[in-house]
């Protein structure tokens, strides 16, 4: 590879090595194996914007293990463990949202911050005791999560949290023209379900899969940026959230929704709210856009809104089975 050496005053061949370098951090100078770019006539050292990044990161980890500070990774852990978001462990803690999103962003905590972490972290009547003072400043979905938590938190793997990270793990890991541009949000999903089911009455489980992939994508198509991030393919009778099977069996464990059979010719099943819509959580945008899904199919029958869905592009240029890139957005026909 080649890259410009300020001291030979050209293009050179360049070689990647490692070299002791010190990196300050907080006023401390931490010595790493940084990887450098060297030029291969004269033997400088190249500054490299991208190398530097990683090297300077690299001594941050060093820095958090010397001093017993959690790193972002543990944050999102100590998260996932209780279902909260930044906003909601923020305001168990009683700090800005703003402080948990820049840790979690790279940030080294404060001494503070970082102790009063982990005693949240080890100490569960601490935990506790937090968590009844503020629990009225969480939403009802993430109360209810983390009540279950507290209650069963020696068996953290319960049902829910393995439906939950199953499908945080499958939908995150696709690229951002299947998820339209947005890490999975589990709950935008379930309250865009919750608004639907809501919303329209007797919504029949079929119905309810196109609609979440018309509001998705109709988010895509007038922000670039899909509501909930998630990944939908193309199955028999129209577009459907991938390993939606595994997401209705969530929003059942999780307590959100509940479902009924309906009698009729057909089999299938009525999905029923159980928690209240969380306004919060969407833009003034993205709450146009479940009302425009709404009044435009709240009285198709799911036969009509699987035709519609058939007519899409998108639709149609998808193998059975495969993602739908977000990118057919722009020629959705059934819905502006
Ligand atoms: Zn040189």
């Amino acid at each position: 590879m080649t890259a410009y050496c300020p001291s030979c005053n050209k293009d050179r061949e360049v070689t990647v090595s490692k070299q002791r370098e010190s990196y300050p951090v907080k006023g401390e100078s931490i010595v790493i194996d940084a990887n450098v770019v060297v030029c291969d006539v004269c033997g400088a050292t190249i500054y490299d914007d991208e190398l530097d990044e990683e090297n300077l990161e690299e001594a941050y980890g060093i820095y958090r293990e010397k001093h017993g500070l959690l790193a972002p990774r543990d944050l999102r852990e100590l998260r996932a463990e209780y279902g909260l978001s930044q906003r909601g462990l923020s305001s168990l803690l009683g700090w800005s949202q703003a402080t948990i999103a820049r840790y979690e962003a790279g940030a080294i905590p404060s001494v503070a911050h970082n102790s009063q972490l982990i005693h949240f972290r080890g100490d569960l009547d601490y935990a506790l005791e937090l968590y009844h003072e503020n629990k009225h400043k969480l939403n009802s979905l993430e109360a209810k999560r983390a009540a279950d938590a507290f209650g069963s938190v020696k068996d953290s793997r319960s049902i829910t949290n393995i439906l939950q990270s199953f499908l945080s793990k499958c939908y995150t890991q696709n690229s951002a023209l299947y998820v339209g541009n947005k890490a999975f949000d589990i709950d935008k999903l379930a309250n865009m379900v919750v608004f639907f089911a809501s919303g329209i009455q007797d919504l029949v489980k079929s119905k309810l899969l196109k609609l979440l992939w018309y509001a998705d994508f109709l988010c895509y198509k007038r922000q670039g940026v899909s509501a909930s991030g998630t990944p939908y393919v193309r199955d028999y009778y129209g577009p459907i959230p991938a390993h939606h099977d595994m997401l209705l069996a969530y929003l059942q464990e999780d307590g959100i929704v509940e479902t009924r059979p309906y009698e009729g010719p057909y089999e299938g099943e009525y999905i029923l709210p159980l928690v209240e819509f969380d306004k919060g959580l969407f833009s003034e945008e993205e709450l146009d856009v479940l009302i425009a899904v709404v009044t435009r199919f709240k009285d198709s029958t799911a036969k009509e809104i699987s035709r519609c869905s058939h007519d899409e592009d998108g639709y149609r240029a998808t193998e059975m089975k495969q993602m739908i890139p977000y990118s057919y957005a722009e020629s959705l026909k059934a819905i502006h």
